[in-house]
């Protein structure tokens, strides 16, 4: 649900989420919120604050109404998740939740946000994408919808790699190299080309923890306090 559908629905079709779309894995329906004014004439979807305040509100009416013709459409009321600032903040984890779904609805405010009354009527969640202030929520929902879709089965290739990336472990990913060996003075790891793939997956754990340590030393303490066991090598307190 958007006042800009033109711009999910050219960021959707392209690369790996399109050509999911081609083979029916994914669907996108985007829903004009403006075709839902009661303004046949100027088709005004926004109005001022009660109470005062600068900027325009979104109407609560077209953005319940479009919401309705949805439940219609499908036959029942699905998530909706409203992209707020002021919504929990996107993860992992809550993609990976979220791609349990078969049907997702995002609602994109613009302006100065949406009024009370229509999210307090549509919505089941309120997902920020991080810290900052953007103008619209379309790209907010982009990001979500790109972060979930990656985890329905058949949309990456190899499913492998949705396994082994950042996060999926609670630890960022190790660090990769191609072809060729040694690039400007630069060789890869030589235990990467030993074909040895228990060695090599354990290079690579100790190459995440300590990525993770001096990166994210938030996400590498809850990683410790949840694996009491693993005895963490002292080359990750190195750097
Ligand atoms: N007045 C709102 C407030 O202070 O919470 C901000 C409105 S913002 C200018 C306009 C729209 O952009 C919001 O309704 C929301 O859909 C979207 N938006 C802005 N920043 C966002 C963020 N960090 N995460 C998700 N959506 C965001």
């Amino acid at each position: 649900m958007t006042l800009f559908p033109e711009m999910i629905e050219s960021g959707f079709q392209t690369s790996i989420t399109g050509r999911a779309m081609e083979k029916g894995l994914l669907s996108l329906n985007t829903v004009n919120i403006r075709d839902f004014s009661k303004d046949l004439k100027h088709k005004k979807v926004d109005d001022y604050t009660y109470g005062g305040g600068a900027g325009l509100l979104m109407k609560a009416d077209p953005v319940v109404d479009s919401f309705h013709s949805i439940e219609e459409k499908i036959g029942h009321k699905p998530r909706c998740i409203y992209l707020t600032p002021q919504g929990r903040t996107f993860t992992q984890e809550m993609a990976v939740d979220f791609a349990k779904e078969e049907e997702l609805v995002f609602l994109c405010g613009h302006y100065e946000g949406i009024d009370e009354r229509a999210l307090d009527r549509v919505t089941t969640d309120w997902v920020s994408i991080g810290d900052y202030v953007l103008t619209g929520g379309e790209l907010p929902a982009m990001v979500m919808m790109d972060a979930i879709s990656r985890l329905v089965p058949g949309v990456l290739h190899n499913s492998e790699s949705a396994e082994t990336e950042s996060f999926e472990n609670g630890l960022l990913e190790y660090p990769q190299y191609t072809r060729p060996e040694v690039y400007d003075g630069s060789a890869v790891p030589k235990i990467l080309l030993s074909g040895d793939h228990a060695k090599v997956d354990a290079y690579r754990h100790v190459q995440s923890l300590i990525r993770t340590r001096k990166y994210r030393p938030d996400l590498f303490e809850t990683y410790v306090k949840e694996h009491p066991d693993e005895k963490i090598p002292p080359e990750v307190f190195e750097e």
